[in-house]
């Protein structure tokens, strides 16, 4: 090439086309490209960083340590709280030292939650993305449907992330996502060649990559995706997910499971011994499959463990005893205005009494405060009253004013 025809090997441009034209061994650089190369340079180191710093953030806690937090906010659930420290512990670990361990891969431990609505599987996902400081998603999987279909893809559990996360990508990938109600896409019926199952099985299809690790082009404003819309990649390979559903009649599986042959369940378990008003506790991946979710969704999410219900003792702690229990809100709340509010036992005993009746369950127990304060908490501000004791005469002359099987809806 004669020295007048010289070229950028990058752009193509002639000499007399820069300012300034670089030579290689067997190439050429102009003066722009180079800037441009400065440019991407300076932009994936600083992206590297702020990876790095996001990892480095993660502030590892042990399965002891995190259980004692998970202490703090949820009673009882003992057994999902020891699983799911450890599972958290493990997850955690994992990506903190995910390249010294880059030639023994060692899997996601997602985890699947199964119990009735409100135990506190919402609130067990909240209180660990707040431990972490780790951004949370909560979608139900209910408007997912297939690609294609009428409500929102798969893809738009990571915009809700994306959101969550300020539109940190660095920050979105290490967050973690809850999606509730996983049961309501459980497959339709055994044959799933009779009609398009468009919010079952199709939707549980696409959730698997998601939930396996993959990189996905994420529309950030949400709705559906098209071909002029901007994307966002986001790598779900160290995003947590935590499936939870209430699976309503899974007893049925697990007792047909559990009479039918002994073989496979603890060998020398006793059919005496099984606590025949408790059998979630006995749940199997096979009970989950046998509900109608496709064996591919219960192998990524590896960690299954339940939840109890709610009974007396636990609603009765749950009103006091929590940091940011429900009756301490409303103490803190009077507190502002100057007001000394204060429960008798008789009282917070038939708040309890009454959520278990009308099986309003825990939500139902703010929504009976809520009952019970709301003419105080119109009343009292700017009167000079700065006491307020709530009895069990008081809450039941308040209760008796409302219908309480409404409540059900407000909660
Ligand atoms: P779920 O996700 O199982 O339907 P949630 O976690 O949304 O239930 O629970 C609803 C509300 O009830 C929570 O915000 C919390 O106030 C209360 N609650 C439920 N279970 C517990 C629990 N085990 N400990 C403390 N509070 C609970």
């Amino acid at each position: 090439m004669s020295k007048e025809n010289l070229s950028c090997s990058f752009c193509g441009r002639l000499k007399d086309q820069t300012d300034l034209l670089i030579a290689g061994l067997d190439a050429h650089i102009c003066d722009r490209c180079i800037n441009q190369a400065k440019d991407i340079l300076v932009e994936d180191v600083s992206k590297e960083k702020t990876n790095k710093k996001e990892v480095d953030n993660l502030e590892l806690k042990t399965p002891k340590e995190i259980n004692t937090f998970l202490n703090q906010y949820v009673i009882g659930q003992d057994h999902a709280k020891k699983v799911l420290s450890v599972a958290v512990y493990n997850h955690y670990k994992r990506i903190l030292n995910y390249k010294k361990i880059d030639d023994l891969e060692i899997q996601k431990s997602n985890v699947l939650l199964v119990g009735e609505t409100g135990t506190g599987k919402t609130l067990l996902a909240q209180t660990i993305s707040k431990m972490l400081k780790v951004p949370l998603a909560i979608v139900d999987a209910t408007i997912l449907t297939e690609a294609g279909y009428v409500g929102e893809d798969v893809e738009s559990i990571l915009t809700r992330l994306l959101q969550a996360s300020d539109y940190k990508v660095e920050k979105a990938e290490k967050g973690i996502v809850f999606i509730d109600e996983i049961d309501k896409i459980a497959r339709k019926s055994d044959n799933p060649s009779i009609t398009r199952d468009v919010s079952g099985e199709g939707v549980q299809q696409a959730l698997l990559k998601l939930l396996e690790g993959t990189i996905v082009n994420v529309p950030p404003k949400g709705g559906r995706k098209h071909p002029d819309q901007k994307f966002i990649e986001i790598d779900t390979s160290n995003i947590l997910f935590i499936a939870g559903g209430a699976f309503d009649g899974i007893q049925r599986e697990i007792n047909k499971r559990l009479n039918l042959k002994e073989i496979g369940y603890k060998n020398s378990q006793n059919k005496d011994d099984l606590d025949e008003k408790n059998l979630i506790q006995y749940i199997t991946p096979k009970d989950v499959k046998s509900f109608g979710l496709i064996p591919e969704i219960i192998g990524r999410l590896p960690v299954l463990t339940y939840m109890n219900s709610l009974d007396k003792k636990s609603l009765r702690s749950i009103l006091t005893e929590p940091k940011n229990a429900i009756i301490k809100q409303y103490i803190k709340l009077f507190e502002m205005d100057s007001i000394n509010l204060s429960f008798t036992p008789g009282s917070l005993d038939f708040i309890v009494d009454k959520a278990l009746e009308y099986n309003l369950g825990a939500r139902g127990l703010r929504s009976l405060c809520e009952s019970i304060l709301t003419d105080a908490m119109f009343n009292y501000p700017g009167s000079n009253k700065m006491e307020l004791k709530i009895t069990k005469t008081y809450a039941e002359n308040k209760l008796s004013k409302i219908k309480i099987t409404n409540l059900k809806a407000v909660s």
